[in-house]
This record gives C-alpha cells, structure tokens and sequence, in this order.
C-alpha cells in the first residue's frame, strides 16, 4: 500500500501548486473582470438615530464573477491589494460610487447632504496619483467633494505619520470628508488622533455586537464615543442588529449607524427604492 500512496512532500507541493495557480487565475480574472465590468457597488444606508433619516450611504464593492457568481470583497479585495490590482480596481470604485452620488443628488434634491463613503485600502493611501485621480472623479460626475466620504483605517496612517497628515489634507482640499473605519480594532496611537484632520469615527461592529452582552463592551463603546466627539467627530455605530443597541448607542449620544436591523448592502436600484419611500425625508 506504501507504493501506492503519495509522499506527504508531494501532497503539500501539488496542494501549493494549485493554490499558486489558483492565485493566478483568480488575478488574471480581476484584471479582466475590471474590462468585462463585472464588479457592481452595493450601497449600505448609514442612518441617523435621532430621525431615522438616510445621513448617507457605504459603498462596498461585489464581484458577479463569470464562473463563480456573486463574490463578497473578503476573497478578493486582500488579492487584488497584495497584487497592486486594487488601483485600477478602487479608480473603478471611486468612479462608479461617484457617479451614483450625483445621480442621487439630481434625482433627490430633498437629500442634497446625503453622503458616499468610500472605502479606500493602504495600497491606495500610498498610491502617488491618488489625489488627481480623486480630483478626476469628482470632475467626472460633476459632483462637489462634500458629498464624499473617505474612510482609512488606524492601521493605514500610523506609520509615516507626517505623510500620512499630509494626505489627509490634501483629500480634505479636495472639500472631501474624512473617516476613520473599524476604530478600536487596529494599533492605533491616541497620541497621534487629534493631529488627524477627522471628520468621522466608525466604532467597530465588534464592540456593537457585544454591548448589550458584556458590561466591559459597553464600557468601551461608551469611552469610543466620548473620545471621538472630545475631538469634534461624528460617530457612526457599525454592524447595529437588534433595536436594544440602538437604545443603549441613543443613551450615549451616538448620533448614526449602520446594520442589518436599518438595511443590509442593496443594489443601486433597491437603494434608490429606499430612497423613494422616503420623499418626505
Ligand atoms: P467594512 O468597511 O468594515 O464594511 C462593513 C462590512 O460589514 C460590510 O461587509 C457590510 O456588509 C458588513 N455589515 C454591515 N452591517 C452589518 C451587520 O449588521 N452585521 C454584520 N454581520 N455585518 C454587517 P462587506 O461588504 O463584505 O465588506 C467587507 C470589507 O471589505 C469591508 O469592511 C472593507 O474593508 C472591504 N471593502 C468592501 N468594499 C470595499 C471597497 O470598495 N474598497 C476597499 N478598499 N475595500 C472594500
Ligand atoms: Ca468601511
Ligand atoms: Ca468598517
Ligand atoms: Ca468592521
């Protein structure tokens, strides 16, 4: 039987190799789904907990893959970044999120605030076209920079912290806003937050999800958001599922969130549905 088997080395390369080809494959295939428009953006509303209005939506992206079907970011946004593909990708996402604002803008003038944010990943904060291609998009679409929102991680603008400022400045120059995703979770330096030109802090959905289960949690979600407006942020609330989060985030002056429990990421066409029910917001 021993002749038979493979060796354990050629199980582990052959199962490298296809992993490698796989990789390929797969890199090949953003590059030409970028061609093929394959990628769509779906829109998550990110809502005001005070009037339940609309303040805005997140763009996040999807792959309707010619083969595989609907794909979610996580099997390809971390391909596409360690591949550099997530540049012509995320120009893509910038146009695309864009061109849906101003479309939004003309077809809901009663929303003329209603915001986009964008989620930008660290190869693109380093990127040195970045500004222009920004500046181009809006130009493109004819759209003010107030009506985006650009979100980075701690993790993004903690090593060169000097340039890291500097780039923030010039996105605000362009009258864009500026959030920081995912807060709490990354090697953030307290010292370093209040030299950000922030706009808005997105309190993690992990500290959400356990609020209304740990003490600790709460306690946590409470100091975030005292932080964040000591600074003169916004707070977004991410990942809200159940109406009791809303109360507790409500009791500590969170003014927006975003969840399952207001909307999951819908199409273009279900969120100008959403929209539309809601003229007279
Ligand atoms: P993120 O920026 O933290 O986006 C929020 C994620 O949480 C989204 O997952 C959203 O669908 C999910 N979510 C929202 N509300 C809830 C909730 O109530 N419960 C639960 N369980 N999940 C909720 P998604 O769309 O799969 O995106 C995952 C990540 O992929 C994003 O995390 C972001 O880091 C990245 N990503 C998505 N779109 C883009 C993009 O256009 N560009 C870049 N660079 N990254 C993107
Ligand atoms: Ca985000
Ligand atoms: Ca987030
Ligand atoms: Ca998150």
């Amino acid at each position: 039987a021993k002749s038979l088997g493979k060796s354990r080395y050629e199980v582990f390369a052959t199962g490298m190799l296809k992993e490698a080809v796989e990789r390929l494959q797969l890199e090949s295939d953003i590059r030409q789904g970028i061609e093929a428009e394959e990628f769509l953006l779906y829109y998550q509303p990110i809502i005001c907990l005070k009037t339940g209005r609309i303040a805005g939506f997140e763009a996040l992206v999807r792959w309707q893959h010619h083969e595989r079907g609907f794909m979610p970011p996580g099997l390809f946004i971390p391909l596409a970044e360690e591949t550099g593909l997530i540049q012509p990708l995320g120009e893509w996402i910038f146009q695309q999120a864009c061109h849906q604002a101003a479309q939004w803008q003309q077809q809901f003038p009663n929303y003329a605030a209603l915001q986009m944010s964008i989620n930008l990943s660290s190869s693109q904060f380093g990127q040195s076209n970045l500004i222009p291609i920004l500046e181009q998009a809006l130009k493109q679409a004819g759209l003010n920079g107030e009506a985006i929102k650009i979100e980075i991680t701690e993790s993004m603008v903690m090593g060169d912290v000097e340039a890291a400022i500097d780039l923030m400045l010039q996105i605000k120059s362009l009258g864009m806003k500026l959030s920081i995703d995912d807060f709490g979770t990354g090697y953030s330096s307290l010292s370093y937050l209040h030299r950000f030109p922030l706009d808005t802090l997105k309190v993690d959905r992990s500290f959400v999800s356990r609020m209304d289960e740990s003490h600790e949690d709460s306690a946590i979600v409470q100091t975030i958001i005292a932080l964040g407006q000591n600074m003169g942020m916004n707070i977004v609330a991410e990942g809200i599922e159940q109406d009791s989060q809303v109360q507790m985030l409500k009791a500590l002056n969170c003014e927006y969130g975003q969840g399952y429990l207001f909307a999951k990421p819908l199409s273009s066409e279900a969120a100008t549905d959403l929209l539309n029910q809601h003229p007279q917001w």
